[in-house]
């Protein structure tokens, strides 16, 4: 059980711990972690009040540059209101803690762009429905170190490699460290395929805690690493020859008790699962603009690269968009989950879950049948073949996602009109600002900002 501190019990550590200020944080429409921090000595004030936040700050996009034909811009102002349940000093920034906030209307009500409030009406749905939600997001990453404006990986070592273990086993240790301090628990690491490719994956929680950690895990990567003078990348490609980035979503789903494993089966997939795997394969196209949602995510999604790119799903298929991974000896109800796999960083996390969600519980509740599961890579299949398995090449790029998103009555209703609207004002402004002649220019703020 987790135990919720009280507004008191944060104002007394951060008294004993000499915090100085805490980041009232949350992630905005391209999922850069955006905030303000009060002082310690007026915090419990602010933890109750919040803090003040212009709207037009969701208008922005990954440039900065304040999307006016939203109808956002210096007028207008929501209360960032902190989650106490998220309180954490953070290990990489002396004296320093942070909570993830809501963002709330004046009248104390969510703001329609609130995206964590988006999650939590799905949460709420779901919960109503007699289900409820483990996540976990299982980020990949590129290190190195920048020298004369030059990128150095730390390694060069091959994938799952004791070499590349060896050469960032400095760099993981002080990362595991630090996520530690902050009651992530860690799970398994390894290096991956690319050159300073790493990955390191923690455990599931109940879905709305799954998308915090996201936030803390990426704010903690990219800490560290300053802190030792080292780069550290989320982007879903941050090089055009080296493969992309992933954030895989692990997802199950249980009774409200937590008890029942709604998709185990005996046979690998209950019929529960199988229902919910249908309904999202059908969103797909337009929910990857939720779950890979910037320009640079269409460099990756890209056929037999293990990302994803075919709407397809398969058991044990690192090609299928969706995963049905092996379970653990012994542990078979525990651990029966799926993976999305055409999901990256630079996903907000908590419209990603909430559109996987919505789109799983819509084929639940229209009895959906999902198409016969791939076992093979469906790049290697014929035209003819994919045709006759339903299998659609995904999206290609951010414009085309955000075209067939504007098309899924089901996920535009989740996130209501004002958001989707502003989404993809948002969205498409990046689409412009990167889709000129210069890769480097998109692949560089991506590796910056994510
Ligand atoms: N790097 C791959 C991706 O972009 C994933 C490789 C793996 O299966 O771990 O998703
Ligand atoms: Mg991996």
């Amino acid at each position: 059980m987790i135990q919720v501190k009280t507004l008191d019990e944060i104002v007394m550590e951060a008294q004993r711990q000499s915090i100085n200020l805490v980041r009232f944080i949350f992630a905005d429409l391209s999922s850069i972690v955006r905030g303000k921090a009060t002082r310690a000595s007026k915090l419990k004030d602010r933890l109750e009040g919040g803090i003040g936040l212009v709207k037009g700050t969701l208008a922005m996009n990954i440039l900065d540059q304040l999307q006016t034909d939203t109808g956002f811009g210096a007028a207008g102002e929501i209360r960032l209101i902190p989650d106490p349940d998220t309180w954490v000093v953070l290990p990489y920034a002396e004296r320093q803690a942070a909570v993830i906030c809501d963002l709330m209307e004046l009248d104390h009500t969510p703001w329609e762009l609130c995206p964590r409030s988006v999650l939590k009406r799905q949460i709420h749905k779901a919960k109503d429905m007699g289900v409820s939600f483990q996540a976990a997001f299982e980020p990949e990453f590129t290190l190195g170190t920048t020298s004369e404006g030059i990128f150095q990986p730390l390694d060069r070592s091959l994938c799952f490699s004791t070499e590349g273990m060896n050469k960032a086993s400095r760099f993981i240790n002080n990362f595991i460290d630090a996520l530690g301090k902050q009651n992530i628990e860690t799970e398994q690491y390894y290096p991956e395929l690319g050159h300073g490719q790493h990955e390191v994956s923690i455990s599931h929680m109940p879905a709305l805690k799954a998308c915090d950690r996201q936030i803390f895990y990426r704010e903690t990567l990219k800490g560290v690493a300053l802190e030792m003078g080292m780069e550290a990348y989320l982007a879903p490609k941050p090089f055009e020859n080296q493969p992309g980035n992933g954030c895989h979503l692990h997802l199950s789903a249980w009774d409200i008790y937590g008890e029942r494993n709604l998709f185990f089966a005996e046979s690998g997939l209950s019929a529960f699962g199988m229902k919910f795997v249908a309904g999202i394969v059908e969103h797909l196209p337009g929910l990857v603009a939720l779950t890979a949602p910037s320009v640079n995510s269409y460099r990756r999604l890209q056929p037999s690269s293990w990302a994803s790119a075919y709407t397809c799903w398969g058991f044990e298929n690192r090609e299928a968009a969706i995963r049905v991974p092996s379970v653990y000896w012994g542990q078979e109800m525990a651990t029966t989950n799926i993976e999305i796999k055409c999901v990256d960083s630079t996903s907000n996390p908590y419209l990603a879950l909430a559109g996987v969600i919505a789109a799983g519980l819509d084929g639940v509740e229209r009895n959906l049948t999902p198409p016969e599961p791939i076992l093979n890579d469906p790049s290697s299949l014929s035209e003819e073949e994919r045709e006759a398995n339903k299998i659609d090449r995904l999206p290609t790029s951010l414009m085309d996602a955000l075209m067939e998103l504007e098309d899924d009555k089901l996920l535009m209703g989740m996130l209501g009109a004002r958001l989707a609207d502003t989404y993809a004002a948002v969205k498409t402004s990046e689409c412009g600002a990167f889709g000129g002649a210069n890769p480097e220019f998109e692949m560089s703020h991506h590796r910056n900002r994510y």
